[in-house]
């Protein structure tokens, strides 16, 4: 059809409690698609029906009534082996499910857009490893996306905020509280450069831990009343928990608020002031107060070299947190972005970046996208956009395990450590254990320790046919190449033979490549509404 739309270049941002979807517009301006609920994110919630599955607001209304059919914060899951739930006899992994969240709100952007939804990027907390990384691509990937990459939150709202604001020269700070997870980067901005400096966080520490000292608080009184726990009960449990959020939600703005929990025919009302949530909350709060410490020594910065504070994530609407970064860092947070929307917008804006900047020869499809928003774009934005280079860092070290030469013990040995500028190619040599040693086991490890049963283990691969009569000792180059949306590729060369080994790493949690293809067959098959 001649007069059909292109299809739409899109950023989304897959939250642990919401989700939001942005695309390039005319103008090369981001902008967040609603959904058909006429809302601009999308509850990260699923219900499952006998017939078939309910995503968004609907699900969230009914997690009271049918608690053990919805699933809620499945992305602190993520990458989870063994983290599978049951329903109508079909089994989900946190993967599967996150990819019917991707699945309605693609659905809903095309509905409201009268458009298609193109290539995507996704975005996830700069502290997430390797395993979550590799479980939110393949979400996409099931939910038939074209997933083109993999950016950081912190990365993605600072897309958001620097574009409008190029020339200047500064170092950001992103303080990035969600639904689950928690992270602090320092980003420096010169120019069309987006460099992050440091970055760090908990991949479990958000939201929800604020909302489960409401809950305990109003539980222990409601049983030193009534005798019952009702955190023992689903039911009552999920209520508590929805007016433990709506709770914080209003302390944000006012001095206090009532919260009526009910189990088991009983009800008990508890007043609670902001004063004594700020309180209860303090531990969480001071926690990631730390963080910004750690950052801001691992950038080797001092706060006055940190010219703009910026908020993400809902959380940071709670007037707490604002006054203690301000206390800190004695800068005033930034007003002008929305924390629930720039990571989308800057997800979407970096799909422009990496389509405007696709070569026709290496990827004709991402070119072919970029061909197409040259045409309609602003002259000054594409030119913009044309020169944006994002630099990251790795968020845990990576390390290989081996046995060290003087002492014998097995260790953690880093490839590359933590907070290396990526992309990065780091190549090491190591020698065989054996003499004639047909095969070498390379075991990938993530983690500070030196200790590899303190590190998580992400996976192995095998160099073999290693050519015979090699004495112990002889070395294989071992390289670790970590490209920009931190996905890792791991290759070994023998020294002797110049034989290269490119090895697939095999993960030791995760979904594979069959496993991938069946879940994006099923998935066709369920109506997501
Ligand atoms: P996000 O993951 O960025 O969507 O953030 C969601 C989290 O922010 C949830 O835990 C919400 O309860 C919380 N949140 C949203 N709005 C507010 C608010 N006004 N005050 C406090 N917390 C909020």
């Amino acid at each position: 059809m001649a007069d059909e739309k292109p299809a739409m270049t899109c950023g989304i941002d897959l939250g642990t409690t919401n989700s939001a979807i942005a695309f390039i517009d005319e103008h090369g301006k981001a902008q967040v698609i609603q959904n058909t609920d006429n809302e601009r994110i999308t509850p990260s919630v699923v219900l499952f029906e006998e017939s078939e599955v309910l995503v968004g607001k609907i699900a969230k209304n009914s997690a009271v009534a049918a608690p053990d059919r919805v699933v809620q914060f499945v992305k602190r899951h993520m990458g989870e082996e063994g983290w599978v739930k049951n329903f109508f006899g079909k089994e989900y992994t946190p993967e599967t499910i996150s990819a019917l969240i991707l699945k309605r709100i693609v659905q809903d952007a095309e509905t409201v857009s009268g458009g298609k939804v193109g290539s995507v990027v996704i975005t996830v907390p700069a502290y997430f490893n390797e395993v979550e990384r590799k479980g939110t691509q393949d979400a996409g990937i099931i939910a038939g996306l074209n997933v083109v990459s993999i950016l950081n939150e912190p990365t993605a709202a600072a897309l958001a905020y620097g574009l409008d604001r190029l020339g200047e020269k500064k170092r950001v700070l992103v303080y990035d509280l969600g639904g689950g997870t928690f992270d602090v980067t320092i980003i420096e901005i010169d120019g069309t450069k987006i460099d992050v400096l440091a970055t760090d966080g908990e991949r479990r520490l958000g939201g929800i831990d604020w909302d489960d000292e409401i809950i305990n608080l109003v539980a222990e009184k409601f049983q030193a009343e009534h005798g019952i726990d009702p955190r023992s009960d689903v039911e009552a449990c999920q209520d508590l928990r929805n007016k433990a959020e709506e709770a914080k939600m209003s302390l944000s703005k006012l001095d206090k608020v009532r919260i009526l929990c009910q189990c088991k025919g009983k009800s008990t009302k508890v007043e609670l002031s902001r004063e004594e949530f700020e309180k209860i909350t303090k531990g969480l709060l001071d926690q990631t107060e730390t963080y910004l410490g750690v950052v801001l020594e691992k950038a080797k910065l001092s706060w006055k070299d940190i010219q703009t504070v910026l908020l993400v994530g809902g959380m940071t609407r709670m007037p707490a947190v604002v006054q203690m970064i301000q206390r800190v860092t004695g800068i005033k947070p930034e007003t002008g972005i929305n924390p629930d929307e720039c990571v989308a917008m800057g997800a979407a804006y970096y799909n422009a970046v990496l389509a405007l900047q696709a070569k026709p020869s290496e990827e004709p499809e991402l070119a072919l996208a970029g061909e197409v928003l040259k045409e309609a774009m602003d002259e000054e934005v594409m030119i913009l956009l044309q020169g944006v280079e994002v630099t990251n860092v790795n968020s845990h070290s990576l390390g290989i395990v081996g046995i060290h030469k003087k002492t014998g013990k097995v260790v953690a040995h880093k490839m590359i450590p933590k907070n290396t500028p990526i992309p990065v190619e780091i190549t090491k040599p190591f020698g065989t254990e054996k003499a004639d040693q047909a095969s070498v086991i390379i075991k990938i490890v993530e983690g500070e320790s030196e200790n590899p049963e303190d590190c998580t283990e992400i996976g192995t691969c095998e160099i073999k046919d290693l050519p015979k009569g090699r004495p112990a000792g002889s070395l294989i180059d071992v390289t670790y190449s970590y490209s920009v949306d931190g996905r890792l590729q791991v290759t070994g060369k023998d020294r002797i033979s110049g034989k290269e080994a490119r090895v697939e790493i095999v993960r030791s949690s995760g979904m594979d490549a069959k496993e991938i293809k069946d879940a994006q067959k099923d998935l066709v098959q369920v109506e997501v509404g």
